[in-house]
């Protein structure tokens, strides 16, 4: 269970996030949508201690921490429990794929190298890249170094994954597998938010669907609610933009 209270963030005089509050159970999926803009970037930042809010507190499981208040041991507590997908993963490039899944769990982790070794081949295995095991970042699509940076998020077993337009700079040849590795993911039950303007992935992934503008949540629901029996105008003007790309 996560439970995110009053979150408010400003840059300078630009009020980005004016308060907001959400509560995830363990195992959903929680697809964000909003126009450019919106503070949906900000807010996964603020979770992840990337930017520091102004204002509210995250639980996770028993870890409470306020944002204006944390130390540094408490963001690093925190961080443990939460992992980013960003639009282009960092991979380091001097490392194979398999050396970039396991990294973390070896220096951060201590996990024995040849254990290591074996999770990190389990999930090249769940994200499909197998075979891609000795490849360099270059060596890679763009939809395979994403699904390598979901594994090496996998790899640290987060409490959540946040995922910030995780398929955005793709080619379009390239989303469709990397949604579906997203998809085999949510199914084996970790807790997601995921930011994403891929409506018919939103409608068939998410457990929730939040539509935030102007960094508030407008409106929420199950993705039947959000875009079936839309409710507010402002969701509905956001919606008809994409309506040739949901079903
Ligand atoms: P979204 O992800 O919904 O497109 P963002 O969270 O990236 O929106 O940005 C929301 C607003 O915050 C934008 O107006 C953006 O320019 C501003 N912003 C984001 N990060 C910073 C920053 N580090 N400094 C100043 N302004 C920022
Ligand atoms: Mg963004």
């Amino acid at each position: 269970m996560i439970e995110i209270k009053n979150i408010s963030k400003s840059f300078g005089k630009n009020n980005i996030l004016k308060g907001i509050d959400l509560s995830i159970n363990k195992g959903e999926v929680v697809v964000i949508l909003g126009p450019s803009g919106s503070g949906k970037s900000t807010f996964l930042r603020c979770l992840n201690f990337l930017e520091r809010a102004d204002t509210g507190e995250i639980s996770i499981d028993q870890t409470k921490v306020e944002f204006n208040k944390a130390k540094s041991k408490e963001i690093l507590a925190l961080r443990r429990k939460t992992a980013m997908v960003f639009q282009q993963y960092d991979l380091f490039h001097h490392k194979s794929a398999i050396e970039n899944i396991v990294e973390g769990l070896i220096i951060a982790r201590k996990i024995p190298k040849h254990k290591a070794y074996e999770i990190g081949m389990d999930l090249l295995d769940k994200v499909g890249l197998k075979e891609k095991r000795d490849a360099y970042p270059h060596q890679l699509s763009g939809g395979q170094q994403q699904r390598i940076g979901i594994a090496r998020a996998l790899a640290l077993t987060p409490e959540v994954i946040l995922f910030d337009e995780p398929t955005s700079a793709l080619d379009p040849e390239l989303v469709g597998e990397t949604l579906d590795v997203i998809k085999k993911v949510a199914q084996t039950g970790v807790t997601m938010i995921i930011v994403t303007h891929e409506m018919s992935f939103a409608y068939e992934i998410a457990d929730r669907v939040i539509f935030m503008e102007d960094g508030v949540i407008v409106e929420e629901g199950t993705p039947k609610e959000v875009f079936e029996q839309t409710r507010e105008e402002r969701t509905k003007q956001f919606l008809a933009r994409f309506a040739y790309a949901t079903r």
